[in-house]
């Protein structure tokens, strides 16, 4: 079982329909995106309590919002943390 059958089966609909988790709307099963609350690219597991039921248009506003962001951002300030831990070493030892 899928991850999106495994959420199915846990929880029922109201009469063919589930509400978005975020705004709120109705949805039918076909648009439903079953949604990892932390994403699989961060260690997100397939668990029941880490799934949410969003429509389509919610789903892809968050996916575009952390887009590499958390990547990105230790990327960047881990070489930015290492150049002054260096500068520092190089200015002691002048
Ligand atoms: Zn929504």
């Amino acid at each position: 079982m899928n991850y999106r059958e495994k959420w199915f089966a846990a929880n029922k609909s109201d009469h063919g329909w589930y509400t978005c988790a975020k705004c709120g709307k109705k949805i039918h099963k076909c648009d439903v995106d079953i949604d990892h609350i932390i994403p699989q690219k961060y260690g997100g597991s397939d668990e029941l309590y880490n799934l949410q039921c969003t429509c389509k248009h919610c789903n892809r506003s968050k996916q575009a919002k952390l887009k590499g962001v958390p990547e990105n951002f230790v990327k960047h300030n881990l070489k930015r943390a290492a150049n002054k831990i260096l500068d520092n070493l190089k200015s002691r030892i002048q």
